[in-house]
């Protein structure tokens, strides 16, 4: 490995999309065929998926011996409602592979939206963090995860994304980078997104397919930034929400500024619609 040309030592992401699903499988093959479920792992871990964290601790400790190895990186992709099994593979995580910051991705902490994205609650990122803190603590390590959020997912509405934005706020977590939702070929979320139906259930589904409605969504999530907050406002009066504007500590946005109105209103400029 310390032969390859321009290697310089340093493995980036040793997990790839999934990083702690290393040689998990259904426990019987038997079972495995008779097995009519969509996934492994929603709603819930299934009892007979095999958790063992084991050999991939092995393998990160076997990549990380080989010469001309110096760092081994797991930059994303853990599922935190598996790793929540292996407090020693949250050990080894935090002591040996991350670099500063772990990407990780909750994406919402509405129950609703989270059962149509088919990912763990939210309580279970806050388990993993407060154990990924720890271990952080004791490995001596200053390092910090950095949760993804998604706005305008099927199944999400305005009202999903003021408690988002709530929790964010509670936490005091200012998101920078907010994925809006693309529809992507061959997914269920893009079936929701273009029928209004969720294939599993045959159940109508919320979408936000309005331009002007998903920039509401995602300036929900930017509700700290100045720039959006004209935005944020239209969002929470059109949620019913505008006890959240003000400058209480509960507040998401200060009021408008009336300079800035009486500016726009000298220069001619169209005024947005404000609470
Ligand atoms: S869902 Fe459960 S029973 Fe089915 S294949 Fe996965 S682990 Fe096995």
């Amino acid at each position: 490995m310390g032969d390859s040309i321009g290697f310089k030592g340093v493995l980036s992401d040793l997990g790839g999309p999934t990083a702690n699903m290393y040689k998990m499988t259904c426990k019987s093959p038997t079972i495995e065929q008779a097995c009519r479920k969509l996934s492994c792992v929603h709603p819930g871990i299934c009892e007979n998926l095999v958790t063992d964290h084991g050999p991939l601790i092995k393998l990160m400790k076997r990549v990380r011996e080989q010469p001309g190895v110096k760092k081994v990186l797991i930059a994303s992709g853990v599922r935190y409602d598996l790793a929540e099994k292996s407090p020693e593979f949250v050990r080894e995580l935090a002591k040996h592979h991350v670099g500063g910051q772990l990407s990780v991705a909750p994406e919402h902490v509405s129950p609703r939206v989270l059962e149509k994205m088919k990912k763990p609650g939210i309580a279970a990122y806050e388990r993993f963090a407060e154990r990924f803190t720890c271990a952080s603590e004791a490995a001596g390590k200053e390092q910090y995860l950095i949760p993804y959020f998604i706005s305008g997912h099927p199944g999400s509405t305005l009202a999903d994304m003021v408690s988002l934005a709530l929790w964010l706020k509670a936490r005091n977590l200012r998101p920078r980078q907010v994925q809006d939702f693309i529809p992507t070929p061959m997914s269920m979320a893009t079936c929701m997104h273009l029928t209004g139906i969720d294939p599993l259930t045959m159940q109508p589904v919320r979408t936000v397919t309005d331009l002007r409605e998903k920039k509401l969504h995602k300036a929900l999530l930017l509700y700290w930034d100045p720039a959006q907050q004209d935005l944020t406002r239209e969002a929470l009066r059109k949620a019913k929400r505008l006890d959240l504007v003000g400058h209480g500590p509960r507040a998401l946005v200060p009021p408008p500024d009336p300079r800035a109105a009486r500016k726009n209103a000298a220069s001619g400029r169209p005024q947005r619609r404000t609470p």
